[in-house]
This record gives structure tokens, sequence and C-alpha cells, in this order.
């Protein structure tokens, strides 16, 4: 008996054939244009400039400063606390390619 029987493997599976293709993450991040309500540096896209940087941030005293400062005069007399605590300043971030004025975080008592 020659029972020549092929036993045919079923053909591969191309199990590969339906990979989902890689996704697309969209690095373009949108960067925000100016700093303001931040108080540390962030990264932005100056408006003038174009430039992506991280800005500089300088502290200034300001009305809230001023405010702090009263306050603390009426209840404990360290009325300098403020202008001597940058935390209680205004902050001015500034483009490091231009350097120009990018934002501002008003500082507020309360
Ligand atoms: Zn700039």
């Amino acid at each position: 008996m020659n029972n020549n029987n092929y036993q045919q493997l079923p053909p591969p599976q191309q199990s590969n054939q339906y990979q989902p293709p890689q996704a697309f993450v969209n690095t373009q991040v949108v960067l925000p244009r100016n700093a303001d309500h931040s108080v540390s540096p962030i990264t932005i896209q100056c408006p003038l400039c174009n430039q992506v940087g991280v800005t500089s941030v300088k502290s200034k005293v300001g009305s809230g400063t001023l405010c702090c400062a009263f306050i603390l005069l009426v209840t404990t007399f360290c009325c300098f606390i403020p202008f001597l605590n940058e935390n209680c300043q205004d902050k001015l971030h500034t483009c490091p390619n231009c350097n120009a004025q990018v934002g501002t975080h008003e500082y507020k008592v309360c």
C-alpha cells in the first residue's frame, strides 16, 4: 500500500499582516506664547522672535508686595520681609534670546 497521503500543512499564518502601524506621536508640542501665571521659569515660544527657550525670571516688588508689607506692618512690624522674600514679589519672565518681556506673574497676598 502506497498511501501517499501528504499531510499538507496549512500555509503559515502571516501573523504580522495586520500589525498596527506605529502610532505617530505628534512631537510638535504647542508651547505657550507667554509665561503669565508661572512663578518659575518655563519653556515658551517667544511671540517676538519665535525662538523656543526657557524664560529667565526676575523678581520685582509689586503691588502685592506692598500690600503684604502693609499687612505685616500693621500686625507684626515685620514689613521688610516681603521685600527680601522673592516669593512675595512679582515675577517678570524674559525671553532668553531677545530679552523681551514675555510674561508677568503678579504676586497677590490673598
Ligand atoms: Zn524672544
